[in-house]
């Protein structure tokens, strides 16, 4: 009888994969849960959230800026800019979630299963050796994904996909409608004008009211509906 059960549930996990963690719910088995996809936060807190991408440049001036403000950033780096100096991506901030974005900076949108699959899950386990507390959370390129881009991510373990309704870049804020609202996530780059892009943001968030916080905190409990399950 013993047995007999294995051999049912061996033959549901190869149809299903689902997760082992849950063998009671074998029952009601679904398939790999697809990664949430995130352009906002819904909250009523006066929050936003600072990401910052790529890693390119490591400025000392934008260290300094993060060093003083003591702002939660989230970043989704690419690894062989991140294995330039993983402390040093580590240490910015009050804290700093580190995310992936690819190996190469590749545009996943209707690529193949298989080149984004070896894209995000390369990106993804680069920077989980390099940085021991880094999240599974991924931005894809450009912004650009599709439904591949989900299935692809899923795969590897990507909880969230992070996308973006502000962008900095220097003096110049960029947003998708009207002035920054509690809730939006603000992408900024690791290039040379990253302090100034911070000081342009804090000056902004002054004005408004506002207060950044971390990503994680609120990605799955902040938001107003019912949080979904944490996977
Ligand atoms: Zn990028």
């Amino acid at each position: 009888m013993k047995r007999q059960l294995i051999t049912v549930i061996s033959a549901m996990l190869i149809v299903t994969s689902i997760s082992l963690t849950a063998p009671q719910h074998l029952a009601t088995a679904s398939p790999t849960p697809m990664p949430r996809v995130t352009f906002r936060i819904q909250t009523e807190d006066p929050v936003v959230f600072i990401t910052i991408d790529d890693g390119s440049d490591m400025p000392a001036d934008a260290q300094a800026v993060l060093e003083r403000l003591q702002w939660p950033i989230t970043s989704f780096v690419l690894p062989n800019y991140l294995r330039a100096d993983p402390q040093w991506f580590t240490s910015l901030g009050s804290v700093n979630d580190i995310g992936s974005h690819t190996i190469r900076h590749t545009v996943l949108k209707r690529k193949s299963l298989a080149v984004q699959t070896e894209a995000i899950c390369g990106g993804h386990s680069q920077v989980a050796s390099l940085v021991q507390d880094s999240v599974p959370y991924f931005r894809p390129p450009t912004g650009l994904y599709d439904s591949t881009t989900l299935r692809a991510a899923a795969s590897c373990g990507i909880t969230d996909i992070l996308l973006w309704r502000v962008s900095v870049n220097g003096r110049t804020i960029t947003t998708w409608g009207g002035d920054i609202r509690a809730g939006d996530i603000i992408l900024i780059h690791y290039v040379g004008s990253l302090a100034k892009s911070l000081r342009r943001v804090e000056k902004e968030l002054k004005r408004l009211h506002l207060q950044p916080a971390r990503l994680s905190d609120y990605l799955h409990s902040g938001t107003k509906k019912a949080a979904p399950q944490r996977r």
